[in-house]
């Protein structure tokens, strides 16, 4: 049972999204969009979360489409990781979400919903940050197309109110090499020890990683340590581990040490698999 009453409104346009989102606001509320809807009423309900006013944006045509137009793939926040697994193209988006919690949460999760989370992983960023994807985003000055890491504050948060519409990748991107995995403690359902998604494009590799830091990491200073043609390819880990733009963490999936092993096993994988220079 979620501990608390709230108000639940379904809107149909960007706009009546984010002036209801202005409206509570103003009202002295905590509103919240509402996706999937899965993180709001599962922290909802060990009341690590709060709001006494939900907007379901489910109803936003513009937030539920998937289609490609003047070779940029356009994806709605609002589709859901199931969607996002059966799309034929963006692979690398498929086989990254197919690695997020089962089947039946995967039905309910939106890709937008787990892109905005509050929950650390935020494994569904990953390809559209090293694919330098854009993001359509709508607060109450109006509708913009946005580089993603413009976007996003250091936390992986929006501003308060802002609502991400779609995720807009280029064609060139998509048809990059790629490589994806995920690596858990045990099983095959689980949060990462670490998730970790890599191309190359233009013959340089970018890497994004998620689960080794307290948020996912993507760092143009790592991909040109990585991307050094004067080192071995084992220095060039040495030296972008060495160099990892936040604390390597100890956490119930493993101990820093185990997450900075495997993070230079992949990085080795990943060199040889996608025939990096
Ligand atoms: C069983 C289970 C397993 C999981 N496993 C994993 C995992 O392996 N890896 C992983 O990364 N995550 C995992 N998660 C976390 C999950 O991806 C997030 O909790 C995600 O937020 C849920 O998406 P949702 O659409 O249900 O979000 P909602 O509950 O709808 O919303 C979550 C938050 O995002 C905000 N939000 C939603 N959509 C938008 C939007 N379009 N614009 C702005 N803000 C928005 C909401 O206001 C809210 O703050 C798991 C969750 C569950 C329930």
């Amino acid at each position: 049972m979620i501990p608390f009453n709230f108000e639940y409104m379904k809107v149909y346009t960007i706009q009546e999204a984010v002036s209801l989102y202005q409206h509570f606001l103003l009202s002295g509320k905590t509103p919240m969009y509402f996706g999937g809807g899965t993180e709001i009423i599962t922290l909802g309900r060990t009341s690590s979360l709060f709001t006494d006013a939900v907007i379901d944006i489910n109803g936003i045509p513009e937030c539920n489409i998937l289609l490609e137009r003047e070779q940029k793939l356009i994806l709605g926040s609002c589709i859901s990781l199931t969607q996002s697994v059966y799309q034929d193209s963006f692979p690398l988006l498929s086989k990254t979400a197919i690695e997020i919690a089962d089947q039946t949460a995967r039905n309910k999760i939106s890709l937008g919903g787990n892109i905005c989370s509050n929950i650390r992983f935020k494994e569904g960023i990953l390809p559209f940050l090293i694919t330098d994807s854009n993001v359509v985003i709508a607060n109450e000055g109006g509708i913009r197309e946005i580089p993603i890491k413009d976007a996003f504050n250091e936390e992986y948060q929006l501003p308060a109110g802002t609502l991400l519409v779609q995720l807009v990748v280029d064609e060139e991107y998509i048809n990059a090499p790629y490589y994806a995995k995920k690596i858990r403690t045990i099983g095959t359902v689980g949060y990462p020890v670490i998730s970790i998604n890599a191309i190359k494009i233009n013959g340089r590799l970018k890497i994004a990683v998620s689960g080794i830091s307290l948020l996912p990491i993507h760092e143009e200073t790592i991909d040109n340590r990585l991307n050094n043609r004067q080192l071995a390819y084992k220095d060039r880990i040495k030296e972008a581990i060495d160099a990892w733009p936040k604390p390597i963490i100890d956490d119930i999936q493993g101990s820093a040490d185990y997450k900075k092993y495997l993070l230079e096993k992949n990085l080795l994988e990943i060199f040889q698999k996608l025939e990096v220079e």
